[in-house]
């Protein structure tokens, strides 16, 4: 038989999705893939159902709707604080998934360096693989989760071509403060690496934390490519509608990936999220109090139950740490819990260059019933563990 290509060979099934796919097989609530079980705002539904009776229903412009585009430069500008061009510093693209794979493979050649922070969104090392680049892992340390300047810097010493930055970060909810950027952003400038941010939680902050848009920061607008998307700002996921925001030379190019790869991010569902591009400043505040009255109640959850985390700063995710009462494989734990106490999570492993199995991660982007009863399930969770698995 023909053989399958090489670059497969150190792939690996998405370990988030297959949670999912047991989660659904035993009923359980999924606390694992992290997205919303509750609506958009009700202004995207209704243009949404304008859209399928208006249109547009064929290809829009490739590198994204004039309108689209448009609505969204204006919204950046406001929240970035600096000047982006709708026409020259944007590509729309699938979901920021495409929007990572594309800013990799515009500045990528083969064989070129990467610097990832370890934990890291298993995404990205796929988008090494794909784009012939190789990852150069820089630790996070627990339980802050912060870098070592020194250690950071030997990284750039290799000769990277960029660094990818998730920002507030999936999975170990920290948020960058503005002087770990401004450190970042400095040896960025002085070893001329690209940064390659991934911000698809810029709204979800919990006070007194911030989040500061890397390529705000001095110097840095030339050499950064902001990815993003809708998907957790406005509860749309499954519309798959993301972006890049970069300098014209890049996005000149990136333009030709995206083209290429995709045509184009879907024309109704464009025309549908300009309502959301459009929402008031107001919005983002309160999806800010949302989110965080979420990590309180599920945070609250797990004191009672008993369980030690990371408390997070920003984006939807906690990491729970099972040291304490399980051993083993934390693959292994996550699918017990799914049959045994009826809730998914991610295995931490599947974030982690280094050997760690002693963390899982939950999101809490549920509704708020869905997290009590979440938590009342994981009351016992401790108890269930220790008498074994
Ligand atoms: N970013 C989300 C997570 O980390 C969803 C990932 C995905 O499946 N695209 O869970």
């Amino acid at each position: 038989m023909p053989q399958i290509s090489r670059r497969l060979d150190s792939f690996t099934e998405s370990v988030i999705r297959r949670m999912t796919r047991i989660s659904n097989q035993y009923n359980a609530i999924n606390l694992s893939q992290g997205f919303p079980d509750f609506d958009p705002p009700v202004e995207l539904i209704d243009a949404l159902k304008t859209a399928a009776e208006e249109g547009p229903h064929q290809y829009e412009i490739t590198w994204g709707s004039q309108k689209f585009r448009e609505a969204l430069a204006a919204k950046q500008t406001k929240f970035m604080g600096i000047p982006i061009d709708a026409d020259s510093e944007i590509v729309v693209t699938c979901g920021s998934t495409e929007a990572m794979m594309v800013a990799m493979m515009t500045v990528c050649n083969p064989g070129d360096k990467v610097v990832v922070f370890s934990p890291f969104y298993e995404n990205y090392v796929a988008d090494t693989i794909l784009s012939g680049a190789e990852p150069i892992y820089v630790p996070l340390e627990a339980p802050t989760f912060d870098f070592d300047r020194e250690e950071l810097e030997e990284a750039f010493k290799q000769g990277p071509k960029a660094l990818i930055l998730c920002n507030p970060s999936n999975p170990t909810g920290k948020v960058f403060t503005e002087e770990e950027l401004q450190f970042i952003a400095e040896l960025a400038i002085k070893y001329d690496v690209f940064v390659i941010a991934d911000e698809v939680y810029e709204h979800i902050v919990m006070k007194p934390y911030k989040h500061t848009y890397i390529a705000a920061l001095p110097g840095m607008f030339e050499r950064t490519l902001s990815c993003s998307s809708l998907s957790k700002t406005y509860s749309i996921t499954g519309w798959r509608l993301g972006y890049i925001i970069a300098p014209g030379y890049v996005i000149e190019n990136a333009k030709k990936v995206h083209d290429f790869l995709t045509v184009g991010a879907a024309a109704p569902l464009q025309a549908a999220a300009l309502a959301g591009l459009k929402l008031p400043e107001q919005y983002y505040a309160e999806l800010g109090e949302v989110y965080t009255g979420k990590r309180d109640l599920f945070l609250k959850g797990l004191d009672e139950a008993g369980l030690k985390y990371v408390a997070p700063q920003g984006a939807y995710y906690v990491m729970v740490d099972i040291s304490e009462f399980f051993k083993g494989k934390d693959t292994e734990f996550c699918e017990w819990m799914i049959k045994e106490v009826g809730v998914a999570a991610v295995p931490g492993s599947s974030f982690f260059k280094e050997d760690v199995s002693n963390y899982i991660r939950f999101h809490f982007a549920k509704k708020d019933e869905t997290l009590l009863e979440a938590v009342k399930r994981l009351a016992s969770l401790r108890e269930k563990a220790k008498k074994g698995i």
